[in-house]
């Protein structure tokens, strides 16, 4: 059986089985079974969803720490470019890099770079042409898994490039070997992130075998620290910074503008992605030439493990992208590495769809009769409260052999009144007893 990695988890202690995160998932991968919300692992996308939708804090997710810091030699921060947004327009981005490194880091690397070099990438990609119509961004890592599960036929029109944070990992990595002199396992290379989305794809890597990254910290757990360590004084990280092009990528639409003049488009949050890949599916998008999906609305602004309200987060972001920028420096090591950087041998996505009844056609067939001929017996109200996310949700895991008709309670009341009119009946059967 796969094991998979989730950053996500459930806290049983506080899940109330009140059924709001079941509605809510993207790929249908929650019931409420024992009156705890239960994540089918094979499902799960990561989005982070259920952690926003959860009143009770039931769900969270795993990232690392500072402390993980002490397994390496020489760490180097990854900060995402929604990492600035956290922080008013009136604080530098230096200022937060400086932040970085007091708190422990030994250098600094903005992931906003490698969203740079992959802009480029996909422009020369997509003016080649040749290409499966729309491309799609890979960038987010939710929505790379989302069209593994549930729209595996679109694998091939996601763009062949790793995500922005891996490219940065393996320059900063490759950048830190060539200047320190340093061994690579000495080296622990950690993504300050917004979702969890992207801790998953740390562990579990989409398209490679193995992670540039050592870790992934969650904003919400160093945003503290980093506000007490931000310099007073005007401050400079010494290191390579990028324009407002790569830290544009925070912000839906950020990486479409980077591709113009090209006809894109730009779709957020998760339910919406999974409507316009619909589309795609059905062949209506292919005079477009890029579409950017992202899971989070806003963009990653919007990730759940960010501090900021994203109206707040996105207004501080088109400040920042009014200022002085900073002028685009030409590294000549980064040059050099780039291009085995971008074509970094990527692995063919696989896809991974868990919708399929089974992997048996005749077994797949017949319980697909089942699940018909049940939903035609259920009151299609997609209530929830049988635990299943909607009536065909439950007529699935009904022909799947995971929950019985009685889970519904409209079918529990029909039968518990049919068991009252029975015992009825039988009760004016009976002979009349011998002291009547
Ligand atoms: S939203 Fe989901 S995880 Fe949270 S209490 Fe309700 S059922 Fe449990
Ligand atoms: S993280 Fe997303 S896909 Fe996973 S259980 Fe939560 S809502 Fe569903």
């Amino acid at each position: 059986m796969k094991k998979y990695f989730h950053s996500v988890r459930l806290l049983p202690d506080r899940c109330k089985g009140c059924v709001s995160c079941i509605k809510r998932c993207p790929t249908e991968a929650i019931r409420i079974r024992s009156g705890k919300a239960k994540i089918i692992e094979s499902r799960c996308i990561d989005c982070g969803e259920c952690i926003r939708r959860c009143s009770n804090h039931a769900k969270s997710a795993i990232t690392d720490s500072i402390e993980d810091l002490s397994r390496f030699r020489y760490n180097i921060a990854l900060p995402a470019p929604t990492l600035y947004a956290q922080f008013g327009a009136d604080t530098p981005i230096e200022a937060i890099l400086c932040g970085l490194k007091k708190l422990g880091f030994d250098a600094v690397f903005e992931v906003a770079r490698g969203a740079e070099f992959v802009s480029r990438a996909i422009r020369e990609y997509l003016a080649k042409g040749g290409y499966c119509r729309p491309a799609i961004s890979s960038a987010c890592p939710a929505v790379v898994r989302l069209i593994q599960v549930n729209f595996p036929e679109l694998i091939d029109h996601l763009v062949p490039f790793a995500a922005p944070v891996e490219v940065a990992a393996k320059l900063a990595r490759e950048l830190a070997r060539r200047r320190e002199g340093l061994n690579p396992s000495d080296i622990g290379v950690w993504f300050i992130t917004p979702c969890p989305a992207k801790m998953t794809a740390v562990r579990q890597p989409l398209g490679a075998e193995q992670s540039h990254i050592s870790g992934a910290i969650a904003i919400s757990k160093i945003y503290g620290d980093l506000l007490k360590s931000l310099p007073t004084e005007p401050a400079d990280p010494a290191c390579p910074r990028a324009t407002h092009l790569g830290v544009g990528w925070a912000v839906s639409g950020g990486e479409a503008s980077t591709l113009a003049p090209i006809h894109s488009l730009v779709i957020d949050e998760i339910h919406r992605v999974s409507e316009a890949l619909d589309q795609v599916a059905l062949g209506k998008l292919k005079h477009v030439d890029y579409i950017e999906a992202l899971a989070c609305a806003g963009g990653c602004i919007g990730g759940p493990l960010t501090v900021e309200n994203r109206y707040v987060a996105e207004e501080r972001m088109q400040h920042r992208a009014q200022g002085k920028q900073p002028v685009p420096v030409e590294d000549e090591m980064l040059e050099a590495v780039y291009r085995d950087v971008v074509d970094d041998g990527r692995l063919a996505i696989e896809p991974q769809p868990v919708m399929r009844m089974d992997d048996d056609i005749y077994q797949a067939i017949s319980k697909v009769e089942v699940m018909e001929k049940t939903l035609g017996r259920l009151p299609g109200l997609d209530c929830g409260s049988c635990g299943s996310p909607s009536c065909k949700a439950l007529a699935e895991d009904i022909a799947q052999g995971i929950a019985s008709e009685t889970d519904c309670v409209f079918k529990l009341r029909e039968k518990v009144r049919d068991l009252a009119q029975e015992m009825v009946s039988l009760a004016e059967k009976l002979p009349p007893s011998l002291n009547k």
